[in-house]
Order: C-alpha cells, then sequence, then structure tokens
C-alpha cells in the first residue's frame, strides 16, 4: 500500500509518515503543490493526505487536479486543515474526510479510523504467536488479527505455544519467524504467561528479541512491574479494543522491523568481513583468524587435522588468452566447487591470487590424500568456460596430538605444492610437518 503526504509542517509530516508506516504504508512526502504533482503524475496511490495550506497554494487545487485525473478519481483524499470549522461539505472539491490539525495525539487515532473507513484491510505483514485460553478473548482477538492481515498461531498453553515457537528456529527478516508474541497471564496448563516471557527472552538469537505484548484482566501493579523486568514490551487491558491492539502491535512491529534492518546489515558487513566475494570462500584474514584455534583444538582433543594448499596451474595463461574476466569466472567456479566439496565443519579458504587453503576437522593423512585426489580429477573434469584446467594439491596432517601449527602445515603443504609443480603439475603430493 503507498500514500502520498503533501503537508507543509514538517512535524506533521513525520508523524503522518510515522502513522501510515505503522499501518503498512510506504510513503512520499512534500510541501508543495508542485512536489504534489510530482508524485501523482508517477505513481499511483492508495491514499493521499493533503494540508490545506501550502508553500505554493491552497491545498485544493491540488486536490481538484486529483479529482479530475482517472488515475486518482477513486483515492480516498483526508484532508488536513488549522481551520476547527471546516468541513468537508464546505469544500468545492472532493475529499474523504478533514482532520483538523489541533492535538498531535488524536491525528494517529483519526487516520487510523479514516484507513479502517475508507481502505480495504489494510494488510500488515508479519508473523504473531498468540497465547490466550479464554475462547471469547481468544475468537475476538483472533478475528481482528486476520482480518488485518497478520499471521498468527494461536495456543491455549504457554506448553503447546513452547513446543512450536522451539520448531521454527528462524528469525529476523525471514519470512517464517515470530515477529511478535501475545500472551495471556493464567492460561490452561501449568505454565503462565510469565513462563512463556522467560522462555523467549532465554533464546540468544534473534527469536530471543521478538516484542511481547501481554493481555491482563487484572490491574495488579506488581505483576505488572514483574512481567516488565522479565521482558513484557507492552500490556494490553481487557476487555481489548480493536483499535488499540492493531496501534500497539503497529508500533512494535515497526520497531522489530527496524532491528532486523540492523542485523541484517550487521550479518552483511560480518560476510563482507570474512567471505572472499568473488569466490565465496573465506578470504585470508579469516582463515588467519580462526587456524591456530582450529588446530590447537585438534592437537588438545588428538584428533587428527589436515591442511591442503590448492594451486591453479598455469592460470598466468588463462588471464593473458582469454582476458582477466574469464581468469575470473574460473576463480568463481573453482570457489563454489570447492565450498560444495567440503563438510561443514571444514575451512575453505582463498589464501590469495589462484591459491587456496582448506583445513580439514577429523581427518588424518590417508583420507587427505584421497581427498585432494578426487578434487585434482574434480578441477580437471570441471572445463570452466570450457578451458582446460589443472591444479597441484599440497597435502599435509597432524593426528594424534602431533606437534605443529598452522605455519608448520602450511609450509609443509607449500612444499608439496612446489614438488607437484617440478613434477610437471596435475598432481597430489604429500609433505609431513617437519
Ligand atoms: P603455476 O602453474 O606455476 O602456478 O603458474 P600460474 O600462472 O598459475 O602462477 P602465477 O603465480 O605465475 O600466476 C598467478 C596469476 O593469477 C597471476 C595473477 O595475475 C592472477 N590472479 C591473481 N588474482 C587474480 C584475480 O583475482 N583474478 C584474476 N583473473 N587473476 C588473478
Ligand atoms: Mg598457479
Ligand atoms: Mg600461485
Amino acid at each position: 500500500m503507498r500514500a502520498l503526504i503533501i503537508e507543509n509542517n514538517q512535524a506533521y509530516r513525520d508523524l503522518l509518515t510515522h502513522t501510515l508506516a505503522q499501518q503498512g504504508f510506504t510513503t512520499d512526502s512534500g510541501d508543495s503543490i508542485e512536489s504534489a504533482r510530482l508524485y501523482a503524475d508517477a505513481e499511483p496511490y492508495d491514499i493521499i493526505c493533503v494540508n490545506q495550506d501550502l508553500e505554493d497554494g491552497a491545498g485544493e487545487v491540488f486536490v481538484a487536479y486529483c479529482n479530475q485525473h482517472q488515475r486518482h478519481r477513486d483515492t480516498p483524499i483526508l484532508f488536513l486543515t488549522e481551520n476547527r470549522d471546516l468541513r468537508a461539505e464546505d469544500l468545492t472539491v472532493r475529499v474523504d474526510g478533514v482532520i483538523h490539525e489541533l492535538s498531535e495525539h488524536q491525528i494517529g487515532d483519526q487516520i487510523v479510523h479514516f484507513i479502517d473507513l475508507h481502505l480495504d484491510p489494510v494488510f500488515h505483514e508479519g508473523r504473531i504467536l498468540f497465547v490466550e485460553d479464554d475462547a471469547e478473548v481468544a475468537a475476538d482477538i483472533l478475528g481482528e488479527l486476520k482480518k488485518t492481515g497478520y499471521q498468527v498461531s494461536h495456543f491455549t498453553s504457554v506448553e503447546a505455544a513452547r513446543l512450536e515457537f522451539d520448531t521454527v528456529t528462524v528469525y529476523g527478516s525471514h519470512a517464517e519467524a515470530y515477529d511478535l508474541a501475545i500472551t495471556g497471564l493464567d492460561l490452561d496448563g501449568k505454565l503462565k504467561g510469565e513462563d512463556l516471557v522467560s522462555f523467549i527472552r532465554s533464546y540468544e538469537d534473534g527469536r530471543g528479541f521478538i516484542p511481547i505484548i501481554a493481555v491482563t484482566g487484572d490491574n495488579n501493579d506488581k505483576r505488572r512491574i514483574a512481567l516488565y523486568q522479565l521482558g513484557v514490551n507492552d500490556f494490553l487491558p481487557k476487555p481489548v479494543l480493536h483499535q488499540e491492539l492493531l496501534v500497539r502491535i503497529g508500533n512494535l512491529m515497526t520497531n522489530k522491523r527496524l532491528l532486523d534492518k540492523v542485523h541484517d546489515i550487521r550479518r552483511e558487513l560480518f560476510a563482507m568481513a570474512t567471505i572472499d566475494k568473488l569466490t565465496g570462500c573465506h578470504n585470508r584474514h579469516s582463515l588467519m583468524q580462526y587456524s591456530e584455534k582450529f588446530i590447537s583444538t585438534a592437537r588438545r582433543h588428538e584428533y587428527p587435522v589436515s591442511l591442503l594448499v590448492i594451486d591453479l596451474d598455469h592460470f598466468k595463461a588463462i588471464n593473458d588468452n582469454h582476458g582477466h574476466a574469464v581468469g575470473d569466472v574460473v576463480l568463481e567456479q573453482t570457489g563454489a566447487l570447492l565450498n560444495a566439496s567440503f563438510r561443514e565443519g571444514d575451512l575453505v579458504a582463498r589464501y590469495g591470487g589462484e591459491e587456496f587453503v582448506v583445513l580439514m576437522t577429523h581427518c588424518n593423512a590417508k583420507d587427505a590424500r584421497n581427498k585432494a585426489e578426487e578434487l585434482r580429477e574434480a578441477i580437471e573434469n570441471m572445463k570452466p568456460n570450457g578451458l582446460d584446467l589443472t591444479t597441484c594439491i599440497g597435502v599435509t596432517s597432524l593426528e594424534g596430538g602431533a606437534k605443529g601449527d598452522f605455519e608448520a602445515m602450511f609450509h609443509a603443504a607449500d612444499e608439496g605444492v612446489y614438488a607437484a609443480k617440478e613434477g610437471g603439475r596435475n598432481r597430489v603430493v604429500y609433505v609431513a610437518v617437519a
């Protein structure tokens, strides 16, 4: 849903933008007839809000423009004015509602009311976990939430809700993730709303951060404060007012979305810092960061680790003969092959240029040699861009807690690569750690 807001007062413009965003609208806004027409010529809108006094003339001028244009003829128009006596009938243009800009805190409610009256139910995206055992209250809230478009899973006991919450392992902006929980306090079963709040907040991943609303019948201050301490974000008193329910949910959903965005950006930054963009493998920095721990843990627990150094043969010739872009495609496909070839706990990194390093956990010398041989063959069969490509792989291992660190292992495997090149390329050479 899209809203156009034409309002000369910045504070009101922000307020309208915020309120409509909470109702699920994406908004465009301006302060003049000129900007309004630019927007209106480009896009259809589901609702248009216009102030009577604009930077370059009367709001009615823009409303008349909308009334005359096919695209906007049926769009609900909300007229804002400081003139407390103005009514829709007094205007020579068609508007669907008038809001008097007297008190800021009433404007939000009036807009929500206007939307309810003039638009098909606004579709709200979001998944809600809802726990309430009172059949009447549950049916009422469920009906209202579903009408508005929220996806709701309803349970009558904390026990059942916990089982469900535990099953959905995704979080954040993931479409299947829960975005909000609403819970009654005294419910079917042994556990209470408080237990659900503690349970949700015990998750250390994004699931633990979803907003929670408690629905309460009594007005017990102590219990309310204790619930806030447990991590409840908001309360809904019974009997639940529909408009209040939707506004409170809308507020918390807006915050949740912002938080999701922050988490997405943080994840992206983390990936940018640790993953090589071209190949999708870990970058050298990441390899250096994890390799020591990778190896020392294996030594302490006396399980075997192996290390491969993989260097493509005559790669310079591919660049020289086919261009750097083709060289990049070859690297990209090699990266994809490597990432698909190793186990979850292994670490595949691009060490530099056309050289890769793989750390293999719980892998002894024999298995590592076999794996390297398989890989050599897979690369030979890959034919990226139809080109012949071969590789040299140096292999080394540490077994039974034997002494050696990353530097020593890398040095040994790199010697293996050197020997493989000397021996005619397209081969695997094992070198023990010195
Ligand atoms: P050898 O068989 O002895 O390994 O020969 P080589 O040509 O593979 O080895 P050399 O180290 O001489 O050349 C590596 C080449 O890789 C040179 C460099 O320009 C190229 N290279 C490094 N990074 C990139 C990259 O990101 N993209 C492309 N296309 N080429 C790269
Ligand atoms: Mg090379
Ligand atoms: Mg090289």
